[in-house]
């Protein structure tokens, strides 16, 4: 399965592994993975003599400094003597499970989110493997935290609670020399990048450079959710400047002190990007993250086709939230195409859901014009409709012939919608006499509250229970506690992107996809509905439950490979088994021996 390659000098120059693995290294990819293949080779019986021969494997001090190959008190006794270890340790051999015990005990000793944020950052800076076993196996305590909510509290105050830098920085300084600062890069053979330029952070707005925690963030729950090797990916932030006062005002802020770039000069900052990334890294599936509404559609229309690329806030939010209507379907049984949506707000989330619902009621047989009649809209200027003049162009595709209505308890009444999408970004939009309309109007209203953080929700799990005499069918954006409604609980899942993306990741480089399509994401939309049994459907989950997640993920990938393998879009030969093998490529987090 692997080959390893050395030069006149006895140096490894080249691994070669099946697909995934990296093939070219100068300093060693994946130690890890290299030593159990190594165990396998013709070398297996000398292995002290490898260690003398791979150049630049840590010893010693830098050994335990290493993120990707410290094992901190877990180095077994042999590695101990071999790896000159002896003494920088005490004494006591710990095990994994023991090392999860003490994270587990500090984490939960902490005092608010944001410290158990900085204190799992920081398990992540010294010990890689121990930080994904972790987030891996306490999905649902760790999520919360790695990612949303708190990874939005964590960027608005990056700046004040930096510790070391992640990822790279590209800024709007670097104009010609792009490629040059991508090969800064320790590893060679990226497959996977998540890229933001800071302007729409969740629904925090313009954060600039302080946005790196989103792809840092988002990267870590490819590894812990799709099994991605954390050396195959790379977080980038395009620092363009940023229009954030208080950020061009804070002494602690990370990035350029600048107003963004816009126009011309931002579309070939950007270009330059692309060019950078396909020169550096000809593999990479690049993943648009947080980009302002402004840019976010034109980029991805210019390289979907181009490159390997989506916009998880686009094309992700829409599969997941298509995957909660089809699972909300099996609760009414009522189909798609008699479903009318309502969504407060027009953004990426709104509009991406409503361009993935359309073409999913297109395949039902619905014509595209028919599909949008279903899907309506109110912005923050109101009912999205053809007699206004402030429409920018993609909103205009669901601009109705229908009288103007201001706010959307009005709309709601007139249209008689049976399902609400909250994707505003705006906080308790949601209200009681909006809620009660709704469960006048439906049996089982589909109330679904995306807007992220927690704080910007336009309603709770409670008052979408409480207000519908526990009606709702219900899903939001942030994690809620379970809520009991007249003696019945409800575990509402959240509607997570996490569900998604990290699945269609591991799929499209599985098979080394040329591009990601709309049809993967509708393709990942049902195989995740069709994933939620009956009981999560029963106490009104409309997601299977986290810890299931790297099944999920492996499901996606192996649908969303197929997909590219029918249509011609994969560039590597279909494995006889390609489900068992995804499985076995995915990055299982524990040690191996060294020596
Ligand atoms: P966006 O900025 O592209 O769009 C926001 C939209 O809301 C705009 O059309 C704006 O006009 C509209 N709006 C603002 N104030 C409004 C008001 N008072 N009334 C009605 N509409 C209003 O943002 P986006 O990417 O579409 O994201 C929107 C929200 O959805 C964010 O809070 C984000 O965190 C959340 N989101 C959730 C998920 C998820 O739960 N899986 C995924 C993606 C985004």
């Amino acid at each position: 399965m692997y080959q390893v390659t050395f030069d006149e000098k006895d140096t490894i120059i080249r691994i070669d592994r099946e697909l995934m693995a990296p093939e070219t290294v100068s300093r060693f990819l994946d130690l890890v993975n290299l030593a159990a293949a190594l165990k396998d080779s013709r070398l297996a019986d000398d292995w002290e003599r490898m260690f003398t021969r791979m150049l630049g494997f840590p010893t010693g001090v830098r050994l335990i400094r290493d993120p990707a190959f410290n094992k901190g008190t877990a180095f077994p006794e042999k590695e101990r003597e071999v790896l000159g270890l002896r003494g920088l340790l005490p004494p006591k051999v710990h095990s994994m499970d023991d090392q999860v015990l003490r994270v587990l005990e500090n984490f939960r000793r902490k005092p608010n989110d944001i410290e158990k944020y900085i204190f799992m950052i920081s398990l992540q800076d010294r010990n890689k493997t121990l930080f994904y076993r972790i987030v891996t196996d306490y999905i649902e305590e760790m999520m919360p935290i790695i990612y949303t909510p708190t990874v939005g509290q964590a960027c608005v105050e990056y700046g004040h609670i930096f510790r070391r830098p992640r990822g790279i920085f590209i800024s709007a300084k670097d104009r010609g020399r792009m490629p040059d600062l991508l090969r800064n890069w320790p590893y060679q053979d990226i497959r996977i990048i998540v890229v933001t330029d800071g302007e729409r952070i969740l629904g925090l707005g313009d954060l600039g450079a302080d946005g790196m925690g989103i792809p840092v963030g988002k990267l870590a729950l490819y590894t812990a959710c799709a099994g991605i090797h954390h050396a195959l990916s790379l977080p980038i932030t395009l620092d363009v400047g940023t229009e954030n006062e208080a950020l061009l005002n804070d002494p602690l802020y990370i990035g350029l002190k600048q107003r963004r770039l816009r126009g011309a000069a931002y579309d070939d900052f950007v270009e330059e990007f692309i060019m950078a990334v396909e020169e550096v890294f000809p593999r990479a599936l690049v993943q648009f993250e947080d980009f302002a509404n402004v840019n976010a559609f034109r980029l991805l229309e210019k390289f979907r086709e181009r490159i390997c690329a989506f916009n998880d806030d686009i094309q992700g939010t829409a599969a997941v939230t298509l995957a909660g209507i089809y699972s909300a379907l099996r609760i009414t049984g009522g189909r798609l195409r008699e479903q009318k949506f309502l969504f407060l707000g027009a953004g990426e989330a709104g509009l991406g859901t409503a361009d993935l619902t359309v073409s999913a009621m297109v395949g039902s047989g619905l014509s595209a014009e028919e599909a949008r009649e279903l899907c309506w809209f109110v912005d923050s200027r109101g009912l999205v409709v053809k007699s206004r003049s402030d429409l920018s162009g993609h909103k205009r595709l669901y601009a109705h012939d229908h009288e103007f209505i201001p706010d959307f308890l009005t709309a709601v009444e007139t249209l008689k919608p049976t399902a609400i999408i909250g994707v505003s970004g705006k906080a308790r939009m949601f209200t009681r006499p909006i809620l009660e309309a709704m469960a006048r109007i439906n049996e089982r209203p589909l109330v679904f509250s995306l807007s992220n953080p927690t704080s910007n929700t336009e309603c709770t799990a409670e008052e979408a229970y409480n207000w519908t005499e526990g009606r709702a069918i219900y899903t939001s954006g942030s994690p809620f506690e379970p809520v009991v409604y007249q003696g019945k609980k409800f575990v509402p899942a959240q509607g997570n992107n996490v569900y998604i993306f990290p699945g269609v990741g591991l799929g499209a480089i599985a098979c080394q996809a040329r591009h990601v399509t709309n049809e993967m994401f509708s393709v990942a939309a049902k195989t995740l509905a069709s994933l939620v049994s009956d009981d999560d459907l029963e106490q009104g989950s409309l997601f299977p439950p986290l810890p299931k997640i790297r099944e999920v993920s492996a499901a996606i990938a192996t649908a969303v490979a197929e997909v590219a393998y029918e249509r011609g879009l994969a560039t590597v030969p279909k494995p006889e088994d390609l489900q068992g093998f995804i499985k076995s490529q995915m990055y299982e987090p524990k040690y191996h021996s060294y020596v």
